[in-house]
């Protein structure tokens, strides 16, 4: 294959989505390590596939199924040679890497895991590496142990060696956190967990993108991995299961493509990778995944995995400056990617971050990444996270910088939370100090108009919250938090017959979710019960964006209406809300009038 100079501005060249405008600025595109961007390449490949070979491959004998089977077999030696897989027979394409840990823990962790054995994961695990191994230990009897992280976010490699026993019969493990981006030691990993005899699963999902990845001296039994991640279309994605294992698997999913013979009883079985890929496959992810594979290749992945790390350590600077920020996990270096910067900001909710950099075109991720255990080991509910990759440049991860300084201006005079119960789960959070907001540079503003009117009432209530003070004799208590973000409030509320006599609202979290719960103090005391489930009513009518009753006036709420555009901060919007809600349900005010938002928070006595 023909070597490419690295040259930023010719590879931005080839991504169409990078010169389009978000909120009237430059895409500034830094969540790759959520999904990554598209060349032209591989837009082109799958297109011309779709126009001139489509059909279902490994069934016909026609020339266009023959076409496609070939274009699907020629995809899976393409990726087997970019990972260095020892045979494309290793190579089984499913749809995510998600796909591939179910794949694994079904087919070989139900012939192979039993009551008593251990699957050892680590704090630093995705969801989608921890979830599948609970599920297996509810199917088999089989505990889970997690290897912990130590403070500077790598592994606590000694606490490994001494986890690992005969019991032990799988270590899964990322090569590259998503959160903090450290490199993990995988051919170590490997050859400790094999001398105790226990298997290995890699989660390769940040690492194929960023690293040259040799698979035959990573030593996995697994190695799973996400197309969309690096370059490739969705929908695709790559188990590679070492030859050695075939034999201990069963299939996973039943169906055509998989089978050898089928009587109406019983059946037969392909022989690997096609025994594991039941059903008509992604051809045309395939056929993309394998140009995103040459597209890496051309530039060379020595050349990608440093220009990576480079713009990691400039963003680690250049966060560093910004006052109030708490950056996660390594340095770039041997044992991190830079890929991926975690960061919070002092005062300022992930959540809140993440939106003042939307608006200025900066997309980041925020929220627990998919991490939770992790985010309990750092003690953070949530964090903010900027992604690079090799389209990304210096200039893009400055402006991060600057906009983040903006978020710290719009918001840090709220700095922290709000005081919680002495002993409730609010309770280790330190109380407000407010002062008046120092609002952005104008340069940085959105044009005048509601946007701007109701963000003026949103931080209005956030760092002047209404419903602070005790509540002597409430009958009502209930606590509340959003899973998604960590955001807990606990709403306290005292009744005079049918009225609303007093209301204290505590809670911790973003702009969103707090001036929710001031704007639910203020509008609701003083009112019947009757009135509060009415507005209720009509604040989920708005952020569904469905008209409101006629009469209905939503006073300060209304500064909310933006939200029905974001599902991520509806959840915010209605958290107080739903928490009213079901404690008045709970204490038999109020009949069930309880929604499918509330259910999607977790609630209960605080
Ligand atoms: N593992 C890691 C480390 C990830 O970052 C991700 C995606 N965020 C996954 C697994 C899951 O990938 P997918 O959703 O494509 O299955």
């Amino acid at each position: 294959m023909t070597q490419r100079p690295f040259d930023v501005e010719a590879i931005r060249r080839d991504f169409p989505i990078l010169s389009r405008s978000v909120r009237g600025r430059a895409l500034v595109y830094l969540d790759s390590a959520a999904t990554s961007q598209k060349p032209r390449q591989v837009l082109d490949a799958v297109r011309r596939y779709d126009e001139e070979a489509n059909a279902n491959a490994h069934r016909g004998v026609h020339a266009l199924a023959e076409e496609a089977t070939r274009l699907y077999e020629d995809a899976r030696e393409r990726v087997a040679r970019f990972v260095g897989a020892r045979d494309a027979r290793e190579v089984v394409f499913v749809r995510n890497a998600t796909e591939g840990v179910n794949l694994v823990a079904h087919a070989w962790g139900d012939a192979n895991v039993r009551e008593g054995d251990e699957v050892l994961v680590t704090v630093m695990e995705h969801h989608s590496n921890l979830v599948p191994w609970h599920l297996l230990a509810r199917r088999t009897g089989a505990r889970i142990r997690a290897v912990p992280v130590r403070d500077d976010g790598r592994l606590d490699l000694d606490a490994f060696r001494a986890m690992l026993s005969p019991r032990v019969r799988l270590v899964a493990v990322t090569h590259v956190s998503n959160v903090l981006a450290t490199i993990n030691p995988v051919a170590d990993l490997a050859r400790a967990a094999h001398e105790a005899g226990a298997r290995i699963l890699v989660d390769g999902a940040q690492a194929v993108p960023h690293l040259p990845v040799d698979l035959g001296s990573a030593g996995a039994d697994f190695y799973v991995f996400s197309g969309h991640k690096m370059l490739g279309p969705m929908g695709i994605g790559v188990v590679v299961v070492a030859r050695e294992r075939h034999d201990e698997m069963l299939p996973f999913l039943g169906g055509g493509e998989m089978i050898r013979e089928v009587e109406v009883d019983s059946s037969s079985y392909a022989d690997p990778p096609w025994r594991f890929e039941a059903g008509t496959p992604n051809v045309e992810g395939a056929v993309g995944l394998a140009a995103a594979v040459d597209y890496l290749s051309a530039l060379g992945m020595e050349a990608v995995a440093a220009h990576t790390r480079r713009l990691g350590a400039r963003a680690r600077e250049v966060l560093r400056e910004v006052p109030g920020v708490r950056l996660f996990g390594p340095d770039p270096g041997v044992d991190s990617s830079g890929s991926v910067v975690s960061f919070t900001l002092d005062g300022v909710h992930p959540h809140d971050v993440a939106q003042v950099l939307d608006r200025f075109g900066v997309a980041i991720r925020a929220g627990h990444h998919c991490a939770q255990p992790l985010m309990r080991r750092f003690e953070v509910p949530a964090t903010a996270r900027a992604s690079f990759y090799l389209y990304n440049t210096d200039d893009e991860v400055d402006f991060l910088a600057r906009c983040l300084v903006e978020a710290t201006r719009e918001f840090a005079p709220a700095r922290a939370g709000w005081e919680g119960p002495a002993d409730g789960p609010l309770a280790r959070f330190a109380p407000p100090t407010h002062t008046p907001p120092a609002l952005p540079d104008p340069v940085l503003r959105d044009s005048a108009g509601d946007g701007e009117s109701d963000r003026e009432v949103i931080l209005d209530h956030y760092l002047h919250p209404s419903g602070q003070d005790p509540v002597d004799g409430a009958q009502v208590e209930w606590w509340g938090r959003n899973p998604l973000c960590g955001d807990e409030v606990v709403v306290r509320t005292r009744l005079d017959g049918e009225r609303i006599a007093g209301l204290q609202v505590l809670g911790r979290g973003c702009s969103v979710s707090v001036a929710s719960g001031s704007i639910l103090a203020s509008e609701l005391k003083g009112r019947t019960v009757v009135e509060a489930v009415r507005l209720l009513r009509g604040l989920k009518a708005m952020l569904r964006g469905e008209p409101l009753p006629g009469d209905l006036d939503l006073g300060d709420l209304t500064a909310l209406r933006g939200l029905k555009d974001l599902p991520v901060r509806v959840k915010c919007a209605l958290l107080p809300w739903t928490t009213f809600e079901e404690g008045m349900e709970r204490a038999g005010v109020i009949e069930d009038a309880h929604g499918a938002e509330s259910r999607e928070a977790t609630h209960g006595h605080a």
